[in-house]
């Protein structure tokens, strides 16, 4: 499945080309920008793999996910190291993946949240950065990230003092890479998405990765109207328990005019940039 930015609102229909589609990772060229969203059931798992050759993994599913999927789509794509792994929030369903990563894969840095958060998987993983001696780094809003490859990553989540709950101090980033930019919003609901559009750095994206999978505690219309996404993605499983993603969030994103993907649908979605357009690419 296929679909380019900059066709005009008619031509926005999707082209079925999956019989066209060569295997994952053979389409893309030298300079351009890959964004892997990774079909890892309920949860989010994102692979950033820039034109300069960095490779950022944000958050890795739940464990299972960690060890049956994302360390074998790293592997796949011939991946022997990240650069940096990124903790939005210590929820378990986007760090119990991280340890079998952390186990498997060099990483140069971890960027986090730095919740206080008491469960065994993030003691585990915790303690697993520290016996690797890794590089730990807290992310706050107007942190800039130096990404080689990306004009500019800005972290637009978490200030401190942190909000109630564990999701709405998510890390979040706006990535930009030319013409192209993406919002990547962990779990963030209406009052982290409320403090982001008070915080005087938001900025609209092309991408926006839909926060808490398409919860109805987020995707606010007064967030979506301020970002004004062309693409929503939503990352979660397949018949869920939660209810993901929310008819409210789909009928907001519904009135900002965003094309959907969700992952519990199509699978693992990609988008790839070369600075000047982007295109989503389905492996189905
Ligand atoms: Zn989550």
């Amino acid at each position: 499945m296929f679909w380019r930015s900059g066709w005009p609102a008619s031509c926005r229909v999707l082209i079925l080309l999956a019989a066209l589609l060569l295997a994952a990772g053979t389409w893309a060229q030298a300079d351009e920008l890959i964004i892997h969203f990774i079909d890892v059931g309920q949860g989010d798992s994102i692979l950033i793999q820039t034109p300069a050759g960095a490779n950022i993994l944000v958050d890795a599913g739940e464990a299972w996910a960690g060890t049956q999927v994302v360390v074998p789509y790293l592997e796949k794509l011939g991946i022997e190291a990240l650069d940096m792994v990124v903790i939005t929030h210590p929820h378990f369903d986007h760090i119990g993946g991280l340890i079998p990563v952390l186990e498997t894969f060099p990483v140069g840095q971890v960027l986090a949240d730095g919740q206080i958060h008491t469960s065994r998987t993030y003691e585990d993983l915790l303690i697993l950065i520290d016996r690797k001696a890794i590089p730990f780094r807290l992310a706050r809003a107007g942190d800039r990230l130096d990404i080689q490859g990306l004009d500019e990553v800005l972290v637009l989540n978490p200030r401190e003092p942190f909000l109630k709950g564990l999701n709405n101090n998510s890390v979040v980033l706006a990535l930009t890479y030319g013409m192209t930019s993406v919002l990547l919003t962990g779990d963030i609901e209406a009052e982290g998405e409320q403090r982001i559009l008070a915080g005087d750095l938001i900025t609209t994206a092309n991408i926006l990765k839909i926060a808490h999978h398409g919860s109805n505690t987020s995707s606010t219309i007064e967030f979506l109207e301020a970002v004004q996404p062309e693409i929503a993605i939503i990352s979660a499983g397949a018949d869920n328990r939660y209810g993901h993603p929310h008819p409210e969030a789909l009928l907001n994103l519904e009135a900002v005019d965003s094309k959907v993907f969700q992952t519990s649908i199509v699978g693992t979605i990609m988008v790839v940039s070369d600075g000047m357009s982007y295109r989503i690419v389905v492996d189905d």
